[in-house]
């Protein structure tokens, strides 16, 4: 599996921030990570976080919306579109 698997719940993915010393928890990719990915239900209650390369955040967002997910920058200067 190559990314973190993800809840029939998750309705939105918001990305925050990694204020910490972590590497992105997708598989082999040995980037550290600069963005948190955390999946909220409907309620806007945490399922899961993970961290993410930049890289990988960008493919996270994109697969996110492609499922019809909304994708929430929380206080990410970087470019993600
Ligand atoms: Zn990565």
């Amino acid at each position: 599996m190559a990314t973190p698997k993800l809840s029939n719940d998750v309705k939105a993915i918001e990305l925050w921030p990694c204020g910490y010393d972590a590497l992105c928890k997708v598989r082999n990719c040995k980037a550290r990570a600069t963005t948190i990915a955390r999946s909220v239900d409907a309620g806007d209650r945490p399922i899961k976080q993970y961290e993410l390369c930049a890289p990988h955040t960008e493919s996270v967002a994109e697969r996110e919306r492609g499922r019809g997910r909304e994708v929430v920058i929380r206080g990410i200067t970087a470019a993600v579109s």
